[in-house]
């Protein structure tokens, strides 16, 4: 087991092993290798974590905002020198290309520690004047103990996008990653540590949903924050909601990119390629519905097809592979099935639409054209390499079929017409918008969803609002009038 760590769980700032809990083989994705096997947490594992969590937090959030700084900043420092071994790490749980996860993983995460780290030493509360002398104070304070639970497709991102923000405000962390994809939260846990952050403020569980579950519905949990598709949103935030605690969903996404036809092409085409077949499509804020100006439309699928016919798809630790093999066997499945939904339902296959044989789950990228709006391809989130091309006239039509969906994590639009594109932004009824490029999220902007993608956002300041809470403090300078 080339990729075996000490122990399933970090707890306490120990790994903790607990061989009673169900396996979980991690499997890398481009040969099929068994890779590491770990277990589930089982309930003695979970209430280990939460206590320690619990007994950690009060004196983390008795630290300075400065010192509390600094641990996060250490740990990017530490996280950036190790950005090679992580990203090797990363590549094997998830099969994503060295390529991407070199400059896209361990260094978001990095850069999410660096960013709350230095806000650490800035939150504050506010100063309220009011009439006769009186005034209002408010405190920022942690809520507590806190559950991160992530997905597979980003691992190391979602462990670091929760914890710095959480920590950075005084809380603990207790953070479930996804089943898939266990290996990389052991190591921001263990950097953390290395970093200087007390024992217990950041401690991680293995598991499937079950363990998610338990996690959410412990009364000593404040805040959960789900990054998965929205049947998990729903289950998570119902069973959060009976304490009311706090939450946070980054939930799934069928976003629109637009594409006029006075846009610069060759960036439209680059932007279709990163918004839908970057870490083989598995990306959740993808513009897989990408609405093209008829006028256009024969050019931009010729300039597709030949820039995709130039990806090179192979082993991801090759350093020149830009395209890698999907998470799973069964995401590849899924994927695959909406490829024959797809056809079936008369969509043009412009590209791709196989599986690639020879061991690992690859398949091609893919592009149907002559999508309309009805069909399943164009409504449903596939979480794979497969791009819907439909059809447009004008930009009236064009906006409110780009809005005609459950969905609203993000949006893009192509032109070079300067008045247009913020007239479309305007009407977009997404959380993230893009005008001409997509698919970036730097830690310094809010990024989340509207609608049925999510509630509340990560990153920027704004992720503060969501990891603490205040406390008003009304001071009377004046004798108190009581009616009698
Ligand atoms: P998923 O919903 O199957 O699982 C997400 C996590 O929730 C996993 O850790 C899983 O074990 C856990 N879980 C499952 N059932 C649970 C329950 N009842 N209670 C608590 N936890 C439970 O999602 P996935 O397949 O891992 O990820 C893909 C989905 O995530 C896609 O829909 C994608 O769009 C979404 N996603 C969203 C963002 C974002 O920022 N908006 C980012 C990445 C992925």
């Amino acid at each position: 087991m080339k990729f075996q760590p000490k122990a399933s769980h970090f707890i306490n700032g120990e790994y903790v092993e607990d061989t009673n809990g169900a396996p979980i083989d991690v499997i890398f994705p481009a040969t099929g290798e068994i890779i590491a096997r770990l277990h589930s947490a089982t309930a003695e594992v979970v209430e280990q974590a939460l206590n320690s969590a619990k007994m950690a937090q009060n004196e983390w959030a008795a630290l300075s905002g400065t010192e509390r700084g600094r641990v996060l900043r250490r740990a990017a420092d530490v996280m950036r020198e190790r950005n090679r071994e992580l990203s090797i790490l990363e590549t094997h749980d998830t099969g994503k290309p060295l390529q991407e996860t070199l400059v896209a993983d361990a260094t978001s995460g990095a850069d999410a520690l660096e960013y709350f780290g230095g806000l650490a030493a800035s939150l504050t509360g506010e100063h309220i004047p009011l009439g006769g002398g009186d005034f209002v104070y408010t405190i920022r304070e942690a809520l507590g103990v806190c559950v991160g639970i992530g997905a597979w497709n980003y691992p190391t991102q979602i462990a670091c996008w929760k914890g710095a923000p959480a920590l950075a405000c005084g809380n603990a962390m207790v953070f479930k990653p996804s089943e898939t994809t266990p290996l990389s939260a052991l190591k921001v846990a263990e950097i953390l540590i290395e970093a200087g952050a007390p024992k217990g403020i950041y401690n991680v569980v293995q598991g499937y949903g079950d363990v998610g579950a338990s996690l959410v519905t412990d009364p000593r949990v404040a805040k959960v924050s789900l990054t998965g598709s929205v049947p998990t949103g729903r289950k998570v935030y119902a069973a959060a909601a009976a304490d009311m605690k706090h939450v946070t969903m980054e939930l799934g996404g069928k976003s629109p990119m637009i594409v006029f036809d006075d846009a610069d092409i060759e960036n439209a085409v680059s932007g279709a390629i990163l918004g839908n077949f970057y870490s083989s499509g598995q990306v959740c804020s993808n513009g897989t519905r990408v609405f093209v100006q008829k006028g256009i439309k024969d050019q931009f699928l010729a300039r597709l097809s030949e820039r995709l016919a130039a990806a090179k798809i192979g082993d991801p630790l090759d350093e020149s592979v830009n395209f890698g093999p999907m998470v799973s066997e069964n995401q590849m499945n899924i994927a695959l099935g909406y490829v024959e939904k797809g056809k079936a339902e008369g969509a043009r296959l412009v590209y791709g639409g196989d599986r690639i044989e020879g061991g690992g789950f690859y398949m091609q990228p893919t592009v149907f054209a002559d999508v309309t709006d009805d069909m399943t391809i164009a409504r449903e989130e596939i979480f794979g390499p497969v791009m819907s091309v439909l059809d447009f006239d004008t930009e009236a039509e064009v906006l409110a079929r780009a809005n005609d969906n459950e969905f609203g994590l993000a949006a893009g639009v192509f032109t070079n017409d300067l008045t247009r594109a913020h007239r479309i932004v305007a009407g977009f009824e997404a959380g993230t918008c893009y005008i001409n490029t997509y698919n970036l999220a730097p830690v310094e902007a809010p990024f989340g969803g509207s609608k049925m993608s999510g509630v509340g956002r990560e990153n920027s300041k704004l992720a503060i609002n969501h990891f603490s809470e205040m406390k008003t403090v009304y001071v009377s300078m004046n004798d108190v009038e009581a009616p009698y």
